[in-house]
């Protein structure tokens, strides 16, 4: 018997694309082949598109603990996918997802698996999405998973932001393999000035900058601990990064 033949076939799956966890597989196909993330808006029109959150279900994330990325229930782990500077400030503009979605996410989102790929903005300002405030503009190269148990959300200038708990695992990822250590350190040095840029807005610049330099101390810490014998490498790091805060140890 003949198949019934439609105008419109179904998606496939793309291909280069990693190797799904099944509640990866669950999520439905763009017309290009990607998984459509569980956070990902429906417009009006029926679109969906993918720079768009659904505030909903940014709500029903942090509210019934759903994982951000596939939409099932989280249990005791809970994993960020953030850039190297977030390790930084341990802030995400975005709640936690399971390991394994937020491991899929580092390997397969083009954002965050391709260092060329910047974030089209064309048409964001009309459908009425707001960036977070502090948000770095720029592609990190280096996606990391941050695995920890638990994580605070709060509002902060009309957004919501979540502080990311203390780490049980990292994992850091370039173009969807392993990241060295020199990856990483070069992520970091080049996130920094962002980072201080940032801190000139703030009611005591020279303060926020001193915060910085100490959340630098201990996120390099935890950083090496994931690359041994690389501590003279992190030491360097740091102190170039005092010295462009302004900070003398
Ligand atoms: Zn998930």
């Amino acid at each position: 018997m003949r198949g019934v033949e439609t105008t419109e076939r179904a998606p496939r799956y793309r291909a280069g694309l990693p190797q799904r966890p099944d509640r990866i597989a669950a999520l439905p196909l763009s017309k290009q082949g990607y998984p459509i993330p569980w956070f990902v808006a429906t417009l009006e029109d029926g679109t969906r598109d993918f720079r768009i959150i659904s505030h909903e279900r940014l709500a029903e994330a942090v509210k019934l603990g759903r994982c951000w990325v596939c939409g099932q229930n989280l249990g005791g782990y809970k994993a960020f996918t953030i850039g190297p500077m977030c390790a930084v400030n341990r802030i995400s503009a975005e709640p936690p997802s399971h390991r394994s979605c937020a491991q899929y996410a580092a390997v397969a989102c083009p954002f965050l698996s391709r260092p060329e790929m910047v974030r089209r903005e064309t048409g964001l300002e009309e459908l009425g999405t707001v960036k977070p405030p502090g948000m770095i503009e720029r592609n990190p190269a280096v996606a990391l998973v941050w695995v920890c148990r638990d994580y605070a959300g709060k509002m902060t200038r009309g957004r919501a932001l979540f502080e990311i708990g203390d780490p049980i695992a990292l994992e850091f990822y370039h173009r969807g393999q392993p990241a060295s250590f020199a990856q990483v350190c070069d992520s970091i040095r080049t996130g920094l000035p962002a980072l201080l840029q940032a801190t000139e807005h703030d009611e005591n610049p020279a303060y926020s900058r001193g915060m910085l330099a100490l959340e630098l101390v201990a996120a390099l810490g935890q950083v090496e601990k994931c690359f041994p014998g690389h501590k003279a490498d992190a030491e360097q790091l740091l102190t170039e990064a005092m010295k462009a805060a302004g900070v003398t140890v």
